[in-house]
Parts: C-alpha cells; structure tokens; sequence
C-alpha cells in the first residue's frame, strides 16, 4: 500500500520537529551545508582559471598566486566537511537521546492494557532500533540530501557557466541515469521493507525462545524449534541479498554512465577545441566537475532510501507516542498516612469489555483487619487487588480508601501507602538489598535487615554467599520459588504501608517452608489494614473476614468460623477438599 505523498509530508514535518529543542545544531548544520557548497565547486574553477590565464600564458606569478588560493580554499573546504559532519551526527544523536527517554517514559505510563496487547518484543523495538533510524533523517537524510542538491545545483551552473556546449553532451546521459536511479530506489526499498521484517520476526522469535528454554528443553523442542529458525534464517539471508544485489548493479550502471559522459564530452570536447569553441581549461575542468555531479546522484537514491526508512520508524514510534492510554492522575489527596478503611461498592469491571469479569462486587474492611478472598481460579480474586491498587480502571461502581475515591488520591501517593505482594513474584537482576528497596534512597540497609529478621527471611539470605549484596540473576532465576516469595514480601514490610495486599502464590511448599511463610505473613498483617488472597485456607485463620467468591460474584462472606459452621457454604466444601486433599498427601 503506498501512502500519499502528503502524509510523508506531514510526517517529515512532525520528525524535524523533534529537532526544534536542538534548533541551533539545525541551523548550524544547514549553514554549514550551504557553506560547503561554493568551496567545493571552486576547485575545479579554479583549475580551469590557471589553465586558461596563466599556464597557457606562461604566467608564472599568477600560477603561484592561485596555488596558494587552491590550498586556502581545499583547507577551508576540508574544515567545513569536518565540521558539517560531526554537527549532523550531534543532531542525530541529540534528537534521538531525547526521544528514547521520552519513548520509555511514555511506556511506563501507559495502562496494563497496553502491554496485555503488546508483545514485549515490540516495546523494546520501538525504544532501540525504530529510534535509531530516525537518527538517519537526520544524520544522513534530510541536510545531507539539502547539501548534495545544492551542490548539484551549482555544479550544473558553473558547468553552463563555464562551457554549455560541453554541459549540453555530459545532459545526453542524464534520462539513463534518471531511469536507473530511479528503479534502484523503488527496487532497494522493497527490499529494504523486506529486512527490516526479517530482523523482526527474528528478533522476536529469539526473544521467545530464549526466555522460554526451559519449556522447548522440557517438551525435546530443540529440533524443531531450530527448523523454524534455519527457516527465518535463511529469509533473512534472501532479504539481505536481494539488496545487496540491486547495489551490485546500481554503482557499476552508474560508473558506466559517468564514463560515457566522459568519453561523449572528451570526444565532441576535443573537437570543439580544435574548432576553437571551447577553452582548453574547459577540457581539464570539466572531468572534475563530472566526478563532481555524479558522487552526490550516486547515493542520493540510497539516502532517500535512508529517509524513507526513518520515515516509516518514525511513523511507529510516533504511534506508540500517540497512544493515549495512560492512567489519568488528576487526584489531589496525598495524606502522609491511612486510616485503612477499604469499601467497594457495587464495582462490576470488564478486562475487554466483552467478559464481565466481576459482578457487582460491595465489601468493606475496617482499619487494621484483615480481609481474606477466597475461591475457585479464574474468579477473579487477583483482579479485586489489581483495581483496588488502579492497575486497571473500574468501569462500574466506587472504591473508597478511608473515606475517598480512590482516583482522588494522586496515583504515587496512594502506591506508597499500599505493598501489594503480586501472585507472580518479580525479581530484577541486581543485589538482593536493591531488590527489596528498589534502590530507594530513604531505605537503610538496617531497616532491610530488621524486617528480614521480623519476616524470617534473615536466615536464608545470611546463607547466600554476599549475604544482602548477593546478585540475583534475571528475573531473581538463582532462587528458589519459596526465597523469591520472602524476599517480596521483606519489600512489602520495609516500606511500613498502611494497606498491605498480598496474592499468595499457588507454589506448594513443605511444611518447614509453610510455616516460615505462615510466621511471615502474620508478621505482614499485624497493625494494619490487609487483604489476602489465600489458596491454602490455613494461612487465613486469622482473617477477620472472608469473601468467597465465584465467577466473578461474592457468593458468601463473614466470619471463618461463621462459615465453616454452615455445613452447605461454599467455604465449607472448600475447607473439606483442602483437608481431603492433605490427608491424601500426608
Ligand atoms: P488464580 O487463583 O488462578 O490466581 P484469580 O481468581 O486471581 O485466579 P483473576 O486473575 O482475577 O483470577 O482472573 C479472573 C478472570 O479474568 C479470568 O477469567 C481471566 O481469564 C481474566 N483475566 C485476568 N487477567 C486478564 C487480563 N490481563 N486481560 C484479560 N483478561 C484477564
Ligand atoms: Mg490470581
């Protein structure tokens, strides 16, 4: 599908003004490059002008004089180029720092739903690689592709300037050369499309696997995984040579060309010579200006191929940009600290809009109890936690924090006085002390000991070799499940929060590491407000209420032993296949 030229336009317009806070390296570059210009096209001018004055006269005083012009001219012409360059390549890179900073930010705002749609592939794309061509609008595209018309445009001028009988010949050669740069920019941009995809769906494909080794090792994936990659392996290989093969081509096509000009205008040169219309300097000059005119057509295709890509990253990661779906923080309320009353009244929330995922969900826990959400998987206990801490907005219905909503409250602000323990415990590459302050500054390491103490996890962490500047690997992979767990949860305790949300994980333990996370979580939840969603019911005897829930609904709530009282209750039968469960297993 080709896109209008107008919307190239517009969004050309849009790249360069990403430039504006960088707006003096702009106008400094294409100062520079309207500079360069006249430098460059005065050498073979002058070459001409020593001919013609001063060698055929025997002139020796004027072919001195000039050489020392020449040299004036070659050192300032030298100096521009330098000059030119590095100040493109800092506006590159000035405009290209500022937009990844600005991309990651971007990312970090937007609401879960976008990375529940968005492989992480993407995202890292869009940081990295799409930036990086844009470098090339600016590097090597738009004042690059500027400097070569102009130089062009002067080279043309001073060549009619000097001889347009000999300008008019080298012209015979200019529609071949028109045609052929022309096909090889159409050829080399699909082409070009063609890689990029192929790096891509590579990109992706290895991102995968890798992080999913366990699994293709577990299943003997190992063969036919390869299979699929010596598959995108070897497009990949086509793609880069289809485009190495229109290069192959293009530079000699165009060699040819010049070379035919050179011989059309030395042959018809030397007898315009000999009948007296063209100079003799003409002769020796007007090499030097072919090579001149046909360096800049040479790669012009190939930067407008550059442009053209950067354009299309461009538009990619202007899309990410564009995407409007962060969570909106308009709240004001930024109380040092809460009372810890929770109430949820009447919320129904959809994830996409289709599926009703909670029913008309209404409970409230007083300051400093502990509430307990049971229930089967899939009904929805882990989405209460992910609304009542704004992961994702209500749609239906109210929750209230003492006596507020909670879009009231500024978004950090309300964070900081909540730890919430994810079911999936997420542990970053770096020390076990920066895992648990997340490199907060206010955090002393005393204070990370005495809550590992009060949680129990002081013994195993004394263990590791380092003690609490032990590294952990990606994603924590150098510790046990059980280890990953108390390290969360000596997070969520060093921050002391008024509201403590805790998403047991699924995990089964043994009964020495149960009782270490048992010890763990009633140290949690004294002294304040906390909500706990239990898959074994024995970590929960001290709940002071319970929510069963079902698909979605509350089907029963009270007090456990109320509950477990009711021989019919969903809590009961719950209760009762859990001990089954154990007594089948011990
Ligand atoms: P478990 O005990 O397995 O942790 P849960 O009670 O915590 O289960 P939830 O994670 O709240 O269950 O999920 C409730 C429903 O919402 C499920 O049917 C699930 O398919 C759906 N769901 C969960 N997360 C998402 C998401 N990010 N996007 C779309 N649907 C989701
Ligand atoms: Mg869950």
């Amino acid at each position: 599908m080709r896109k209008s030229q107008s919307t190239d336009f517009a969004l050309l317009r849009r790249v360069l003004a990403t430039a504006y806070p960088f707006r003096n390296e702009f106008i400094t570059s294409i100062v520079l490059a309207v500079l360069v210009t006249p430098f460059s096209v005065a050498q073979p001018f002058l070459i001409q002008k020593m001919v013609d004055d001063h060698i055929s006269a025997g002139n020796r005083e004027g072919i001195l004089q000039l050489a020392w012009v020449f040299v004036v001219v070659l050192i300032v012409s030298v100096v521009l180029k330098y000059w030119f360059l590095v100040s493109t390549a800092r506006l590159g890179q000035s405009v290209i720092q500022d937009m990844r900073n600005k991309v990651y930010r971007h990312i970090t705002n937007l609401r879960l739903r976008y990375f529940d749609q968005t492989p992480v592939g993407i995202s890292t794309t869009r940081t990295i690689n799409d930036v990086e061509a844009i470098n090339n609008v600016f590097a090597q595209g738009v004042i690059t592709i500027v400097a070569d018309f102009l130089t062009l445009g002067a080279v043309v001028a001073m060549m009619i300037y000097t001889s347009w009988r000999l300008t008019l010949i080298v012209c015979i050669t200019m529609p071949f050369m028109v045609l052929a740069t022309y096909i090889f920019k159409e050829k080399v941009k699909v082409s070009y499309q063609k890689v990029r995809t192929q790096i891509a769906s590579m990109n992706a494909f290895l991102q995968e696997r890798i992080s999913g080794m366990k699994t293709v090792q577990i299943l003997h994936a190992e063969e036919k995984e390869a299979a699929v990659f010596r598959r995108i392996n070897r497009d990949y290989t086509s793609a880069n040579l289809d485009s190495v093969f229109y290069y192959a081509v293009f530079f000699p096509v165009v060699e040819l060309v010049s070379a035919v000009s050179l011989a059309l205008m030395i042959w018809l040169g030397a007898r315009g010579y000999l009948e007296d219309k063209v100079t003799f300097g003409s002769l020796v000059a007007f090499p030097l200006y072919l090579n001149l005119m046909f360096r800049p057509i040479r790669f012009m295709a190939d930067k407008f191929n550059t442009l053209q890509m950067g354009l299309v990253a461009a538009e990619r990661v202007f899309k990410v940009l564009d995407h409007k779906e962060t969570i909106p923080d308009k709240g004001m309320l930024s109380p040092s600290k809460l009372e810890g009353k929770v109430t949820f009244e009447h919320v129904t929330f959809s994830y996409d809009g289709e599926q009703t995922v909670l029913h008309d969900i209404s409970f409230t826990i007083l300051p400093g109890q502990t509430c307990a959400i049971v229930g089967r998987t899939g009904s929805g206990k882990s989405t209460i936690i992910q609304l009542l801490s704004r992961l994702y907005d209500l749609q239906q219905g109210n929750i209230l924090i003492d006596h507020a909503e909670i879009q009231k409250y500024k978004l950090k602000e309300l964070r900081k006085r909540m730890a919430i323990v994810l079911q999936d415990v997420f542990l970053f590459q770096g020390s076990v002390l920066d895992n648990i302050t997340l490199r907060d500054p206010s955090v002393s390491r005393e204070q990370v000991i005495r809550s590992a103490k009060a949680i129990g996890a002081d013994d195993f962490i004394e263990k590791l070799p380092g003690k609490y500047d032990f590294i952990l690997n990606e994603r924590g992979q150098n510790l046990s499940v059980g280890q990953r767990q108390l390290i969360s949860f000596v997070r969520a305790l060093v921050t002391d929060p008024d509201i403590l949300i805790l998403d047991e994980a699924t995990a089964s333990i043994d009964t020495e590491s149960e009782r270490i996370i048992q010890h763990a979580i009633e140290k949690l939840i004294e002294r304040r407000t906390s909500i706990i969603i239990a898959h074994r019911l024995s970590t929960i005897r001290h709940a002071d209420n319970v929510l069963v829930l079902q698909q979605g609904n509350i089907v029963e709530q009270g007090h456990p032993s109320d509950l477990l009282a009711d021989e019919n209750g969903f809590y009961r039968k719950l209760y009762d296949m859990q001990f089954a469960e154990n007594m089948q297993t011990n």
